[in-house]
């Protein structure tokens, strides 16, 4: 479902063209839990920000549900980001002035859900997250754990096929981190397609599939060695 061919990224720096992603090639079916794991400065957020057409490669080939990810209209693809794509990322980024239960609505609001339907949907979400008692907290009110729970109901809320995580655990103690993990796998269980970007080789391993990324090129392990992908 998720397939990106011979993506290559790089960034102008003064006169030079520096390389970043270098010829990635990758397939992610429907309902897998792939983790890509690499050190800092490999390039994990630049694939991630492709993958979440946040930011566009210098060349290559991106589909998603064999839709053209690349080449369409901005506000065709801004769409098909809000409806297919949940994001999560390792330091929430949830609106400090809103109370979680509005925060999970932002999405919602942005796809023009009328506030009855938006309510409902937050709710359930909410409560799916195991926070149907925090609705009206700030995020300053929240522990760690709690606000990436928020970031997590506010990226299930129109239902997408699949989860963008970048170091979701990153900020979050061993102990929370286990349990946002094991909401991850739960949410996988249901169908929904989890990319979890990471460089904790204890995190990738909650993962189905290990994908690495090093100096911009995916590797997979085979016999306890890595080979170019
Ligand atoms: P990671 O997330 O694995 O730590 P990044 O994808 O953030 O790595 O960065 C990979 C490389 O790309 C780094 O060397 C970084 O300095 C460089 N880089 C990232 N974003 C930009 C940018 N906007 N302009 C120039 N270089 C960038
Ligand atoms: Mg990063």
């Amino acid at each position: 479902m998720i397939k990106l061919t011979n993506i290559f990224k790089s960034y102008r720096l003064g006169k030079e063209e520096v390389p970043i992603l270098k010829n990635i090639n990758v397939t992610i079916e429907k309902g897998e839990f792939v983790a890509i794991m690499g050190p800092s400065g490999s390039g994990k957020s630049t694939l991630m920000n492709i993958l979440g057409c946040l930011d566009k490669p210098t060349a290559g080939e991106y589909t998603l549900d064999q839709a053209d990810m690349l080449t369409g209209k901005d506000n065709f693809l801004a769409e098909i980001r809000n409806r297919s794509i949940g994001f999560v990322f390792q330091t929430f980024h949830l609106m400090p002035r809103l109370t979680a239960q509005q925060n999970v609505e932002m999405p919602l609001i942005y796809s023009g859900v009328k506030k009855k339907v938006r309510r409902e949907k937050a709710k359930i979400v909410l409560e799916k997250v195991g926070l149907a008692d925090r609705t009206g907290f700030k995020p300053s009110s929240l522990s760690g754990g709690q606000k990436q729970r928020v970031a997590i109901a506010r990226a299930l809320v129109n239902e997408p096929s699949f989860i963008l995580a970048d170091e979701p655990t990153g900020a979050l103690d061993t102990k929370t981190s286990e349990q946002i993990l094991n909401l991850f796998t739960e949410l996988n269980e249901e169908g929904i397609t989890i990319v979890m970007i990471t460089h904790d080789k204890e995190v990738a391993e909650k993962a189905d599939r290990t994908i690495y990324i090093r100096d911009g090129e995916l590797f997979t392990e085979e016999k306890g060695e890595l080979i170019n992908a």
